[in-house]
């Protein structure tokens, strides 16, 4: 199938929009991008600043961008002007960093808070324990240039699917309470950022309402081209 082709299957499938498909465009070129946008997507997502800088500058408008790799304090200047939602805020010390380069942009930056669902060591984000911590403190209620929209996890990257089932539901039972405990002005908990190509459907079916898909729109990605 062509890249137009798999995005408009998603769009099918994913219930007239009620779920939000973030196309992950990484390595990809601008045309790979372009062709998706004509297509009717609107929002992709990067994992590296400079791509994501440098993207955006070439491609239209309108799109929205989707900040969804692990992110250095120091870079956040370069994407607080434009950046639409960044999926991967995984310290106190990165939120504070976002929400100072949000008030020198003037704006009020859309983060999601990662949460480590995952066995993995290599994996970033609050565990559970520190994100009520966190919520509990009332410090991110307290940055004026952040909203909180929800929370993003990653899955084991393992062929257990009952193992990425059981982090997922975890993830959606950690959502719930954030949502009756801590719905405020700042905190929305409007989305559930989870699953990828591998796995999104498994997420679909454990509660997700924002996945994120590079490989099955865009084919495999060749990192040394
Ligand atoms: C690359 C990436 C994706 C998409 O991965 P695919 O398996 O290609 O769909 C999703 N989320 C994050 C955080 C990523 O880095």
């Amino acid at each position: 199938m062509t890249i137009a082709e798999n995005v408009i299957h998603f769009n099918n499938l994913l219930q007239g929009g009620k779920i939000k498909l973030v196309a992950i465009s990484k390595t990809k070129t601008t045309d790979e991008i372009l062709e998706a946008y004509h297509a009717g997507q609107r929002d992709f997502g990067e994992n590296k600043v400079q791509e994501l800088t440098q993207k955006s500058e070439l491609l239209p408008k309108d799109i929205q961008w989707h900040m969804v790799g692990h992110l250095q304090g120091n870079k956040v200047k370069y994407i607080a002007p434009f950046i639409h939602l960044i999926h991967s805020a995984d310290s106190l010390h990165l939120l504070r960093e976002i929400n100072k380069q949000g008030g020198k942009a003037g704006r009020i930056i859309s983060c999601l808070l990662q949460v480590y669902i995952a066995e993995e060591e290599t994996k970033f984000g609050f565990d559970e324990k520190e994100l009520f911590n966190l919520l509990n403190s009332g410090t991110v209620q307290q940055l004026e240039n952040i909203e909180i929209k929800g929370l993003m996890g990653m899955a084991t990257f393992t062929p257990d699917e009952k193992k990425i089932r059981s982090e997922f539901r975890k993830l959606k039972n950690i959502w719930d309470l954030c949502r009756e405990q801590f719905q405020s002005e700042k905190i929305s908990m409007d989305y559930l950022s989870m699953g990828m190509s591998g796995d999104y459907s498994i997420a679909l079916e454990e509660g997700s309402n924002m996945i994120r898909i590079g490989t099955a729109i865009f084919g495999e990605r060749n990192y040394h081209e």
